[in-house]
C-alpha cells in the first residue's frame, strides 16, 4: 500500500453568534500575527455572516481561511434572510460549515438538506466542512456508527471524487459540543477511523486517506495536544475556545 498523503492539520474556530466587530478584528489580528510564516497548520475562522466581509478584509494577505457558518441550498430568489453560496464567494469567503449540530438539532436541518447545501457550496467554488456526529442518546444506543455513516452518505451524495479534495469532515459528538465534555482521544480516534472507512466505501481508500477529519467538542488548550496526536484526527473545529486568543492560539500550537 502506498504511504498516506500528508494531511496538513487544520484548526478552525466557529464563533457561532458571538463576538462584535471590534473584538473580532482584535482576534483576527492576533491570529494573523501568531500564524505568520507558519505553513505546518491551516487556520480558519467562521464568524457570524454580518462580519464575514470585515473579517475577510482583515485576513487579506494572510493564510487565514475565512468561512461561513451556514448557507442556503438555493441559488437565488424569494428566500428572505438566506445567503447563497455565490454571495459568500462575492465577499471573498472560501469555505463554509455545513450541518453543524446546532443547524441540525436547533434549526431542524435534515441530512438531505445538508447534502443539498454541500452540493450548492461546492458548485459555487466554496470548500466545505461537513459536520457530523451523534447525540448522547444515539451514543448510548450504540448508534454512533450508523448515524455517522448516514450523515456522511447523505451529506456527500452527488459529490464527485474530484470535489472531495475541497471537503473536510468534522466529527463532533453532539453531547460534547459546548458542554465541557470531551470524547477521549481513544473514543474520538475510534470514530475517526470508522469515518475514514466510510469515506473509503463512498469513494476510494486514496480519497479517504487524503480527506481531513477534524474533531470538535469542547476542545481546549489542555486537551488539544492529546486529541490532535491521534493519527486519524487531522485538526479541530473549536467553538467556545476559539473566541479568545489566549485559548485559541495554544490549540493551534497543539496541532503542529
Ligand atoms: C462547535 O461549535 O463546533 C464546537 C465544537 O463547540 P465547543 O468547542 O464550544 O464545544
Amino acid at each position: 500500500m502506498s504511504p498516506a498523503p500528508s494531511r496538513t492539520p487544520y484548526v478552525a474556530g466557529n464563533w457561532k453568534m458571538n463576538m462584535d466587530l471590534a473584538s473580532g478584528l482584535d482576534l483576527v489580528q492576533a491570529i494573523r500575527e501568531h500564524t505568520f510564516g507558519k505553513t505546518n497548520v491551516d487556520v480558519g475562522i467562521f464568524p457570524p455572516a454580518v462580519y464575514l466581509s470585515a473579517m475577510q478584509r482583515a485576513c487579506e494577505g494572510s493564510s487565514v481561511i475565512v468561512g461561513a457558518q451556514n448557507l442556503s441550498e438555493q441559488k437565488s430568489g424569494a428566500f428572505t434572510g438566506e445567503i447563497s453560496a455565490s454571495m459568500l464567494r462575492d465577499l471573498g469567503v472560501t469555505s463554509t460549515l455545513v450541518g453543524h449540530s446546532e443547524r441540525r438539532h436547533v434549526f431542524g436541518e435534515s441530512d438531505a438538506l445538508c447534502g443539498a447545501k454541500t452540493r450548492a457550496a461546492l458548485a459555487a467554488g466554496l470548500d466545505v466542512v461537513l459536520c457530523i456526529g451523534e447525540t448522547q442518546d444515539e451514543r448510548e444506543g450504540k448508534q454512533t456508527e450508523p448515524v455517522c455513516s448516514r450523515q456522511l452518505a447523505t451529506g456527500l451524495e452527488g459529490v464527485s471524487t474530484a470535489d472531495m479534495t475541497r471537503v473536510t469532515i468534522a466529527y463532533e459528538p453532539v453531547w460534547a459540543i459546548g458542554t465541557g465534555l470531551t470524547a477521549t482521544p481513544e473514543m474520538a480516534g475510534e470514530t475517526h477511523a470508522y469515518v475514514r472507512g466510510v469515506l473509503a466505501g463512498l469513494h476510494s481508500e486514496a480519497t479517504a486517506q487524503a480527506t481531513r477529519i477534524l474533531y470538535g467538542g469542547s476542545v481546549k488548550p489542555d486537551n488539544a495536544a492529546d486529541l490532535l496526536a491521534v493519527p486519524d484526527i487531522d485538526g479541530a473545529l473549536v467553538g467556545g475556545a476559539s473566541l479568545q486568543a489566549e485559548l485559541f492560539l495554544p490549540i493551534i500550537d497543539g496541532a503542529r
